[in-house]
C-alpha cells in the first residue's frame, strides 16, 4: 500500500506584531499607544509624508471646521501646554505642522514607512498572519492590521467627456498640487459646491481674475465666524481643556457644542427666532449642532428652520434669482454635511464671479481651452474638481482586502459596510479598522472619536495578548445586530433622504448613485458609542471570538 504523508503547513511568525496602514490623525495616535507598551508597529503610508487628509488637502481655505483646540490630541498635558492654536479654526498648513509636530515630539517617525502604497492585504489562515503586497513590490507580514485609511480619502472625479484634453493645469482639490500656482488674474473653474468647494471659492474670488462656478445641487451653509485666538484666549482654553475635553465627551458630536434640549414645539417662534439668530452669528457648528433635535427628524421643523436660514442667504446675495439658485430646493439644512462658510455668499456679489447651473445647462465635455456646456463654451486656465470622495468604505476598496477564504471584503461591503461595531468584520480576523464605516469614531469631532476607538483598540489587543490568543474576530451574529442597528437608526433621520456622503451616494461611483442607502455612519451619538463598546470590552469582549 502506498501512504502519502503529507505534511501539515508550517505556521510562520509574523515580522510586525502590527502594520497601520495610513499615517493620519488615527494611524499617529494608534502607532502613539502601541509605542508606549513597545510593541512592534509600523505605520504604512501612501502618501510622501504625514497627517493624511491634512496632508492631501492643501487647497485655498482647506481649514478646520472644529474649533481647533477641540481637534488637537488630549494624550499629552505637555503637547496641550505648548501648542498654540493661532485661529479658533485653523487652516491646512498649520494643522499639518501640528501632527508633524506631534509624530516629531513622540518620535513616532522613525516606525512610518512613505511612498508605502498597500495592494494588498491578505489573512493567511495557516499562521493567523497578514500578508501585506506593496505597491512598490515588497512584502510584509504582520499579527493584527489595523487601517487609518480616513473617512475622505478617495477622491473621485467626473466622467466626463474628453478629461484630458484640457492643456492648462487641472486637478481634483485632494490632489492640490504641493507647488505654489499662482492663481491671480487667471480665468478659474471650480467644479462642485460641497464643503470644499464653497471654502475653495470664498477664499480665491478676490484674487483671481475670473471665477466661475459650475454647480449641479447648491448646500446649505453656514458662517463659521472664524477668529484669532491670542496668548491670553490660549492661556485660558489650556486651563480648561479638561473640562473642554469632558463636554466633547458627552455631547452627541464629539464638539463643545451641545444639542438645544427644549423641545421643538415647546417653544414659540419668537424663542425659536432668538436661538437662531444667535446661533448664526456663533462660530463652528453650533448652529447645527446646538439647535432642537427636531431638525434632523422632523419635516415641518425642518422645513421651518430651512426657510430661515434660506432667508439669511437671501439677505446675503444681491441678485434674488442668482440667490434662489443658491438656495437648496431639494433637501432641508443639516440633513447633508453643512460646509461652513467665510465670505461665501458674499462672493457671488462680486462681478468677476459667475454661477452656472449645470442641472439647467449640463457640461457635455472638456475641451483642451475650457469646457463646454449644452449652452456655451468657456475658456480657463486653470479648472479645479471639488467634486468629493467615494466616503469611507472607497479607500478599503481601492485595496485588495481578501480574509478567510480569499473572501474580499470590497465584495462582501458591495452593498454597503456589515460590520461589528464599525472596528471588524467576521470572516476577517486580527484587522480593525478604527473609524470604519459604522464606527461611532468616523461621525463626530474626528480625533475626540479616534481617541475612544484607539484606546478601546488597546483593550482587545492587551486582551489577546494576555491570553496569548493569536486570532480575534466578531461572530457573524454580533456583526449582523450591529449593522441592524446602524440601519435602523437611519429610519429616523431625515437624513436617509439626502443625497450626500452619509448614505453612500456618489455620482461618480458605479453602484452608488443615488437609490440604495449605504449605511454607513453610525447616529447614535458619541456618548452611546463609548458606553456600547466600553460595555463589550468589560463583559470580555461579548460577541467576539478569540482563539
Ligand atoms: P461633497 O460634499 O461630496 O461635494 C462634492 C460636490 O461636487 C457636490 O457639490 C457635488 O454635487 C459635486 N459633484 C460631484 N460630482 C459631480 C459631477 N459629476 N458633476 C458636477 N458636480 C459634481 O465633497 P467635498 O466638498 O469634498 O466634501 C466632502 C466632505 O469632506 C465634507 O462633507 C466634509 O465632511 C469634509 N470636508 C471637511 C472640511 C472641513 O473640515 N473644514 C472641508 C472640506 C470638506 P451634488 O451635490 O449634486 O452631488
Amino acid at each position: 500500500m502506498n501512504t502519502q504523508i503529507k505534511d501539515a503547513p508550517e505556521k510562520v511568525s509574523p515580522q510586525h506584531e502590527v502594520i497601520i496602514i495610513g499615517a493620519g490623525v488615527a494611524g499617529i495616535y494608534q502607532l502613539y499607544r502601541l509605542k508606549e507598551l513597545k510593541v512592534d508597529a509600523v505605520v504604512l503610508e501612501a502618501a510622501g509624508g504625514l497627517g493624511g487628509t491634512w496632508y492631501h488637502n492643501r487647497y485655498p481655505g482647506c481649514r478646520f471646521d472644529s474649533e481647533s483646540y477641540t481637534y488637537g490630541f488630549s494624550f499629552s498635558k505637555e503637547l496641550l501646554d505648548e501648542w498654540h492654536w493661532k485661529e479658533r479654526f485653523s487652516g491646512q498648513p498649520e494643522n499639518l505642522r501640528y501632527l508633524t509636530h506631534v509624530a516629531h515630539k513622540f518620535d513616532l517617525r522613525k516606525h512610518m514607512q512613505f511612498n508605502a502604497k498597500v495592494a494588498s492585504a491578505h489573512y493567511d489562515e495557516i499562521s493567523d498572519i497578514w500578508r501585506v503586497h506593496l505597491a512598490d513590490g515588497r512584502d510584509l507580514t504582520s499579527r493584527f492590521l489595523i487601517t487609518g485609511l480616513g473617512l475622505l480619502s478617495a477622491p473621485t472625479l467626473p466622467k466626463l467627456a474628453d478629461m484630458d484634453s484640457f492643456k492648462g493645469p487641472s486637478f481634483h482639490t485632494y490632489y492640490w498640487p504641493h507647488e505654489p500656482i499662482d492663481l491671480r488674474g487667471k480665468r478659474v473653474a471650480v467644479i462642485g459646491t460641497g464643503a470644499t468647494g464653497v471654502q475653495v471659492i470664498a477664499e480665491i474670488a478676490d484674487k483671481v481674475g475670473d471665477l466661475t462656478v459650475f454647480q449641479r445641487r447648491p448646500n446649505w451653509c453656514a458662517p463659521l465666524n472664524n477668529g484669532p485666538i491670542s496668548e491670553a484666549e490660549m492661556a485660558d482654553i489650556r486651563k480648561r481643556y479638561d473640562q473642554i475635553f469632558e463636554t466633547c465627551l458627552r455631547t452627541p458630536g464629539g464638539f463643545e457644542h451641545e444639542p438645544d434640549r427644549r423641545g421643538f414645539y415647546e417653544v414659540s417662534r419668537e424663542e425659536r427666532i432668538a436661538l437662531w439668530d444667535r446661533l448664526y452669528g456663533e462660530p463652528g457648528f453650533g448652529i447645527w449642532l446646538c439647535n432642537f433635535r427636531e431638525i434632523f427628524t422632523d419635516e415641518v421643523a425642518n422645513a421651518e428652520f430651512s426657510e430661515y436660514i434660506a432667508g439669511r442667504i437671501r439677505a446675503r446675495i444681491k441678485d434674488p434669482v442668482l440667490a434662489e439658485k443658491l438656495i437648496p430646493k431639494d433637501h432641508g439644512f443639516g440633513i447633508q454635511r453643512v460646509p461652513l462658510e467665510t465670505r461665501y455668499y458674499e462672493a457671488y456679489n462680486r462681478e468677476n464671479v459667475h454661477l452656472v447651473d449645470i442641472r439647467e445647462t449640463p457640461i457635455e465635455r472638456i475641451t483642451p481651452t475650457g469646457l463646454k456646456t449644452t449652452a456655451a463654451e468657456y475658456e480657463f486656465d486653470v479648472i479645479i474638481y471639488a467634486t468629493g470622495f467615494d466616503a469611507i468604505t472607497g479607500s478599503f476598496d481601492r485595496i485588495d482586502i481578501r480574509g478567510v477564504g480569499g473572501q474580499r471584503l470590497s465584495d462582501k461591503w458591495a452593498d454597503g459596510p456589515v460590520t461589528f461595531l464599525g472596528m471588524q468584520v467576521h470572516g476577517f480576523p486580527n484587522f480593525i479598522t478604527i473609524a470604519g464605516p459604522q464606527s461611532g469614531s468616523a461621525s463626530t469631532n474626528f480625533p475626540r472619536g479616534i481617541e475612544v476607538g484607539v484606546d478601546w483598540v488597546m483593550r482587545v489587543l492587551k486582551y489577546t495578548w494576555e491570553h496569548k490568543y493569536t486570532r480575534v474576530e466578531p461572530t457573524p451574529e454580533a456583526e449582523e445586530r450591529w449593522t441592524r442597528h446602524v440601519a435602523n437608526m437611519y429610519s429616523t433621520m431625515l437624513m436617509r433622504k439626502a443625497k450626500g456622503w452619509f448614505t453612500g451616494y456618489n455620482s461618480n461611483v458605479a453602484g452608488h448613485e443615488a437609490g440604495k442607502i449605504r449605511h454607513l455612519v453610525y447616529n447614535g451619538g458619541s456618548p452611546k458609542y463609548r458606553a456600547t463598546i466600553t460595555q463589550v470590552a468589560d463583559e470580555d469582549f461579548k460577541g467576539m471570538v478569540f482563539r
